[in-house]
């Protein structure tokens, strides 16, 4: 601390840094600044100076000149109320330090300084010495609106810029100052009103209700894949429009198509404010700003979006409300689905919560009163849902060293001879998942990770579908030189393809998957060309499960169903069933009688029962009532504590020290340790302990307790908390 930092050192204020601090720092505030709870400042920290967020809350008599001083307070609208109680919430719920859960909210620091002034031309009134034709367009165009970018008139007139510059000599325009480019164009509430069926009509009464009604409120709005709920949830978000607010729809990374986005384009007459990880830095900043302007009205984004400032959020839908990808599981642990909740509930606004399959939790919260519950039973228009039927893997097999069982084959080619398409589903990458020596036994292992290594045929290479180590694929194998000897073990979506390719040479045949070059672009391209009928078998993983509409698509195969019955997940039935459900309802969309497939060598397994039969209420019933039976989620609550270290020793002693730091209650049990299914990821060990406990218990209270009474983690040793755990690998 400096002689100036002192002499200018008057009140303290609490700011919250993005580092992991259990609490806000103290600082000085020098004179003559004037910050408030929510300011974004600069402040000193160590030898580096860091963006933080002046806090709510006493600082109990620190002597202001022992502090330092915040060193600069950005012109920025300030994080709001609101946002800084989510941040507390997030923070307690899920044992994240606070300032990490800030950090979320600050993640765009460019942004924090306004957006610089364009330079613009108006006209002046005087005209040009000597008038041109092009002069005149110009002239003209311009006299439309009050002030232009020079390049924008330019474009308008489709003249060149030097007929500008010479307007500007003539002193027929002057230099003035614009405000900063919107992100997007400003949302249009009447613009592409869709004509509602009589149920859709009704189901988005329900949700402009709760739209019009002061305060929180959660609704799910459950209906059949191609039912219309989005035009119907669209129906709500224009009122909330209407009313002033702000809106946030959060989708699945992977379901933020441009299909999405066109529909979006043509019911609003503008494309929303997109926020997930492929849109560029600079464009982040700007929305990031203009949310917090207010600016921006509406914004569809991945889970990140959440903690966007919005200045007047007053809706948040959750497309997709069952989807695992709303679970974060690095750094900061939250699932955003629930969070959206809780940030409408502070917000003191609707959320409401789409989905064709809700999770077993919305579906229990609908049930009992907690959530509102909003159907719709029947696909738009003329669609029927494909008729479902199991193919029993234990009587018609394929032939060897093949996946797609004669009756699948069959059905592919009368599809295809039908001009219509079929789609094939793996929910595997690469072309097989183990690669095998046929003289020795060798396994192709990840050094870092306890699993296989995945043959990636279309790209030569072996690759850990958890680490991304990757290999050539060799010739010999690494253990005894044999050449040529390597067999592939199993099927992935490019080894599904060969089989297409033999077997129906003449078909136009797509293989998309994430990982293959090209990246979001060629999948943008590719998926365009199977809704323009430019594919015949389109073969994929769960990325085609959502959000597309592929007119002619009317067969679908699940090659393995029963791929995530067996990971030891209690999920997993769960999962299997909304996946399956997702991905056969691609067909048929467009009125054409569809059929799914689904291969299957459980097939008296309940998801297969409930798919085949399509009694959905039933299986939902049973797990319902297994849950209730076991006391798992919702009706109980677990947590994962989750211990790795570089040596296999040193994590399980942790673990151990942890377990015997934990309490057995009445309420709350933990279970463990035990070494991770994951036993080694990315070099690192891996054990596992449970908490399980009753509903109302304070398990927060409780984790807090259990890690203060442990020694601290030394050496190599981490402690991760997983509130509410989704995956148990
Ligand atoms: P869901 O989200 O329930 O699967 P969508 O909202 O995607 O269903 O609707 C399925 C298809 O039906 C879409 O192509 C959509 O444009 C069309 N559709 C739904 N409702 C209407 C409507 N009222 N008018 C015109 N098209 C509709
Ligand atoms: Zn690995």
């Amino acid at each position: 601390m400096n002689f100036t930092d002192q002499l200018f050192a008057q009140t303290v204020v609490p700011v919250l840094v993005p580092l992991p601090s259990a609490r806000p720092y103290s600082y000085a505030v020098p004179d003559g600044m004037a910050v408030e709870p929510g300011s974004i400042v600069q402040v000193p920290l160590g030898p580096r100076q860091v963006a933080g967020v002046v806090w709510d809350g006493e600082t109990d008599g620190v002597d202001p000149k022992k502090l330092r001083a915040i060193t600069h307070c950005f012109d920025c609208p300030p994080l709001g109320e609101d946002m800084r109680r989510f941040v507390d919430w997030v923070s307690d719920y899920t044992l994240a330090p606070p300032g990490l859960v800030v950090r979320m909210a600050l993640r765009a620091p460019a942004a924090f300084d306004p957006e610089p002034w364009i330079e613009g031309i108006e006209p002046t009134g005087k005209l040009p010495d000597r008038m041109t034709d092009a002069r005149r367009r110009v002239m003209e165009i311009a006299a439309e609106a009050g002030a232009w970018s020079r390049s924008g008139l330019a474009h308008a007139a489709g003249v060149t810029p030097s007929v500008i510059e010479g307007l500007m000599k003539q002193e027929a325009f002057r230099s003035v100052r614009l405000p900063p480019a919107p992100a997007v164009a400003a949302p249009d509430t009447g613009y592409g009103r869709a004509n509602l069926s009589e149920a859709q009509q009704a189901a988005a009464e329900a949700l402009v209700e709760t739209v019009r009604q002061p305060g929180f409120s959660a609704t799910l709005l459950e209906g059949v894949t191609g039912s219309g709920k989005t035009e119907v949830y669209f129906e709500a978000i224009a009122a909330a429009l209407d009313a002033g607010r702000q809106v946030l729809i959060l989708l699945p990374e992977i379901a933020l198509t441009q299909a999405f986005i066109d529909r979006f384009h043509a019911r609003f007459g503008a494309p929303p404010a997109e926020w997930h990880s492929d849109v560029s830095p600079r464009q982040r900043e700007k929305i990031w700003r203009q949310v917090a302007e207010g600016r921006v009205r509406i914004v569809a984004g991945a889970r990140s979006a959440l903690f966007l400032p919005f200045k007047e959020l007053g809706l948040v839908v959750v497309d997709e409300e069952h989807d695992p990808a709303y679970k974060q599981e690095e750094r900061t642990f939250y699932h955003a689905r629930d969070m959206a909740v809780v940030r409408a509930s502070i917000g003191g606004f609707p959320a409401i919560l789409a989905s064709a399959t809700p999770s077993i939790e919305t579906r229990v919260n609908a049930s009992q009163g907690r959530y509102r519950h909003v159907t719709l039973s029947a696909r738009f228009g003329e669609a029927d849902l494909p008729s479902l039927s199991l193919v029993d893997m234990r009587r018609a097999p394929p032939a060897r060293g093949r996946f797609v069982s004669p009756t699948l084959h069959t059905e592919i080619a009368a599809t295809i001879a039908r001009g219509e398409q079929a789609l094939l589903f793996l929910n595997r990458r690469g072309y097989a998942p183990l690669t095998l020596c046929r003289v020795c036994g060798h396994r192709f292992q990840c050094p870092d990770c306890s699993t296989w290594l995945v043959d990636h045929r279309l790209r030569g290479r072996l690759q850990c579908h958890h680490c991304g180590f990757e290999v050539p694929r060799p010739e010999a194998c690494p253990e005894c030189g044999t050449l040529d000897h390597l067999v592939a073990c199993g099927p992935g979506v490019e080894r599904i393809a060969e089989e297409m390719l033999t077997d129906f040479p003449e078909a136009r045949t797509i293989l998309l998957s994430s990982d293959l070059a090209g990246g979001a672009r060629r999948l943008r391209r590719e998926l365009e060309a199977i809704a323009d009928g430019e594919a015949d078998i389109i073969i994929g993983t769960q990325l085609v499960a959502k959000g597309h509409h592929f007119p002619l698509m009317s067969l679908v195969g699940a090659i393995d169903a029963d791929l995530g019955l067996s990971n030891g997940d209690p999920r997993a039935a769960e999962r299997t069933f909304q996946l399956l459900h997702q991905v056969t309802g691609r067909a048929g969309r467009s009125g054409l009688k569809s059929r799914g497939l689904i291969q299957t060598w459980q097939p008296e397994h309940p998801v297969m029962q409930a798919l085949a039969s399509g009694d959905a209420s039933a299986f939902y019933e049973r797990e319902i009532d297994e849950r209730l039976r076991a006391g798992l989620p919702p009706f109980g609550r677990l947590a994962a504590i989750i211990v790795s270290a570089n040596s296999r020793r040193e994590a399980e002693a942790h673990a151990r020290a942890l377990r015997a730091a934990a309490p057995e209650t009445d309420e709350i049990e933990t279970l463990g340790p035990a070494e991770a299914p994951l036993a080694v990821l990315r070099g690192r060990h891996r054990f596992r302990l449970l908490v399980q406990a009753t509903r109302r218990a304070p398990v927060q209270a409780y984790l807090r307790a259990v890690i203060a009474a442990a020694p601290p983690p030394r050496g190599s040793v981490q402690v991760q908390i997983d509130v509410d755990p989704q995956s148990f690998l």
